[in-house]
């Protein structure tokens, strides 16, 4: 293993660098200049781009390259083609043009389009997302690259991505020239995901097929000893996991993400790894190949990575918390508290902006991270609850305060700037403020979206994130930028917008129940479950903003919104369905046979006159017969039911019966075996139990 990480950072990665070297000073000129202006490549740059990489590849022993997508299914696609051409009879040379390099044509027809896609015209096709960079995964050149359909409707999490960023950077830069500030050209948002995993065993793995299907434990009791002690936490790394960790970062490093840190989180099994952040759109492409790299690289090992939010009853879910902020192309991090008044107001402006925006599109951020998995996390004691608030630590809230509470100041008054000089010489911003329960934190410099799911991808949360607020910065740019005394004008902006969305802002303990019902009284959204939040999705209003960013036409709000119900539904039918089969053929049959060694034994003390009126056979057979009779009972429910949902007419329907009879049978069901696997020999048990998965590696 080569530890020379200045060595083998990017060694896979086809970056600037490489393309400065190989390329003609005048194609890496204008190759540069589509890039940052976002310009069409033309055909002559990109056979050049394209020569210069095939090149590259082939010296990296690649043979084949794949345009590498994120159709919606929120995980990656990409389909090989080897660069072998035909050069006369029975000979091939090794080519790659570049009309190959910008567009391709995957027969995309069994990806979900949510019915954007008539199957007549079912090949969508790929293009090369020139911002982020092709690289070498297992001897294959992958091109990141958006898909669309031929009606130019985004089939991908990608394009709406970028768009977003285009739509905030648009907005922001405005704000930042009212400012004054006339040397940075764009502004882009940065992102740093924190991913959490569970790793198991791959032997005990194998023997559950509720891992298998659903990639979450469907039955299990908890074992003696679950994650109370917090001994696991920051804990010394146990030697095979760390020889894990060892592969994955340098296979990251290679493929130029910047792994940073990574330790032992709360639950028993349970990791963390965090990248450097940077520019979201290759923040996200990274976080698809670090979520990738931990699955492939886990089996190496002999263990299997689970990225489910909630792999594990009574013990702590995965999440992703998405770190967030923006900054300028000449380095400046717009969400870094200034250094003086001036430029104070400049960032209590931002802050404005995403206060308002946060709470305005409550409905749209929950439904960001609403996913079947997601549900039994948000709103447990674990995660942050399934009401969206902000954190802003006590000291900014002063300020807020401060700014809430100024005396109305008339047209002429210039004791605004007094905002600005006396009562905020210096934000004094506390870094050190480490709330945990709260779902959206300011952290110094940047905010943390605790609610995503450890499965997900950043594209869409992040589309909604920047779309919002870059709504939200759209209406404070129109307000100031017809202002005749700016400085009053952003007083007054400040302080209206704080007074009119102040109620979103929370410092307090976000597990509590008292919040629940400030929440209430605050008029605040609690969307508990994915069928709860999703429809917000076609709300007129919010179709609206997503049109006016242009960041998803009409049609695609409703493919996405098709998709997001369809997704749920064919989730919980295949949880239900794993768990009827493993309940009568698994579950059912061991806890019968179990029961006929009891009931043999009984009669055999009986004979042999040492039979007594209680006895641990007795009482065990008892409760187990009862607890049997149940769980069968149980799962015949279960089974109808999932006949029943089968016959629903609408995907709405389908989900409503989900939420409302469908889950709470899977729990009916899951009570009785979980007791049964308590009082069950271990020897009769058909799979490995909570202990061996969580403490067995
Ligand atoms: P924790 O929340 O566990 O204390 P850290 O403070 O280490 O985590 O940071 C978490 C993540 O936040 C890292 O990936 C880091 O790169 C990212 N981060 C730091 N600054 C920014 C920023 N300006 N924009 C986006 N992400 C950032
Ligand atoms: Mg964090």
């Amino acid at each position: 293993m080569n530890t020379n990480v200045t060595e083998i950072f990017g060694q896979n990665v086809f970056d600037d660098e490489k393309m400065r070297q190989r390329l003609p000073k005048d194609t890496y000129r204008e190759l540069k200049k589509t890039i940052d202006q976002g310009l069409p490549l033309n055909r002559k740059i990109a056979n050049a781009v394209a020569h210069a990489m095939k090149v590259w590849a082939l010296e990296q022993g690649a043979t084949h390259f794949t345009h590498w997508f994120q159709p919606m299914t929120g995980i990656t696609a990409e389909k090989h083609d080897s660069f072998i051409t035909p050069d006369g009879p029975g000979k091939v040379i090794m080519g790659f043009q570049g009309k190959e390099l910008i567009k391709g044509e995957p027969d995309a027809s069994s990806f979900p389009s949510g019915g954007l896609r008539a199957t007549f015209e079912a090949r969508g096709y790929t293009a090369w997302d020139p911002t982020s960079n092709a690289f070498i995964k297992e001897g294959v050149l992958c091109i990141p690259t958006a898909f669309c359909s031929y009606t130019g409707h985004a089939l991908d999490k990608k394009t709406p991505l970028l768009r977003s960023m285009e739509a905030i950077n648009t907005q922001a830069m405005r704000i930042l020239r009212l400012f004054g500030n006339e040397d940075a050209m764009t502004i882009r948002t940065t992102v740093g995901p924190e991913q959490e995993y569970f790793l198991v065993d791959r032997e005990y793995y194998d023997k559950r097929r509720d891992l298998i299907y659903a990639g979450r434990t469907l039955f299990g009791a908890m074992p003696p000893k679950g994650q109370e002690m917090e001994d696991h936490y920051f804990g010394t790394i146990k030697t095979r996991v760390k020889t894990f960790m060892d592969e994955l970062n340098q296979e990251l490093w290679k493929l130029g993400v910047m792994a940073k840190t990574q330790h032992n989180e709360v639950a028993p099994a349970q990791f963390e790894i965090a990248p450097i952040f940077s520019t979201t759109n290759l923040a996200t492409d990274q976080n698809q190949l670090t979520m990738e790299l931990i699955q492939r690289i886990a089996k190496k090992h002999g263990m299997v990575a689970l990225l489910h939010e909630k792999p594990f009853d009574g013990i702590n879910g995965s999440g992703k918390h998405n770190n967030w902020s923006l900054s300028t192309d000449t380095g400046i991090n717009l969400l870094e508290p200034g250094s003086t008044p001036y430029e104070n107001m400049q960032f209590l402006i931002f802050l404005a902006a995403i206060v308002k925006a946060v709470d305005e599109h409550q409905d749209l951020l929950r439904l960001s991270v609403a996913t079947a998995g997601n549900d039994h996390r948000l709103g447990a004691n674990e995660a942050p609850p399934a009401i969206i608030s902000i954190f802003t630590g006590d000291e900014l809230a002063e300020v807020i305060e401060a700014i809430m509470n100024e005396e109305d100041y008339g047209n002429k008054t210039p004791a605004y700037m007094n905002i600005g000089a006396e009562v905020l010489p210096k934000l004094p911003v506390d870094t050190t403020d480490r709330n945990r329960t709260s779902p959206f934190a300011f952290t110094g410099n940047k905010f943390e979206f605790r609610m995503p799911g450890s499965s997900q991808s950043t594209a869409g949360i992040n589309m909604i994130l920047n779309a919002v607020i870059a709504d939200s910065l759209q209406q404070l740019a129109d307000e100031l930028e017809k202002a005749e005394d700016f400085e009053s004008a952003v007083h007054q902006l400040l302080r209206e917008t704080f007074i009119s969305h102040s109620r979103i802002i929370f410092n307090g303990n976000g597990y509590s129940d008292e919040w629940v019902e400030e929440a209430e009284r605050r008029g605040l959204l609690n969307l508990k479950t994915t069928v709860d939040a999703v429809p917000y999705l076609k709300e007129e209003r919010n179709i609206e903003l997503f049109e006016r960013q242009k960041v998803l036409s009409r049609e695609e709000v409703e493919s996405r919104y098709e998709i997001l119900m369809e997704e749920y539904v064919n989730l919980l039918n295949i949880e239900a369905n794993t768990m009827v089969s493993m309940a009568r053929k698994e579950i059912l049959p061991a806890a019968s046979k179990f029961q006929k060694e009891l009931a043999d034994t009984i009669i055999a003390k009986e004979n042999a006159g040492v039979a007594l009126s209680e006895s641990y056979e007795k009482d065990t057979l008892k409760k187990a017969s009862t607890l049997l009779n149940t769980a069968y009972a149980s799962c015949e429910q279960l089974a109808a039911a999932k006949e029943k949902l089968q016959s629903l007419p609408t995907v709405e329907d389908k989900a409503l019966f989900v939420k409302d009879v469908i889950i709470p049978d899977m729990d009916a069901l899951r009570a009785p075996c979980d007791e049964l696997e308590i009082i069950t020999d271990s020897k009769d048990w058909p799979f490995p139990t909570y202990g061996k998965l969580l403490f067995g590696l």
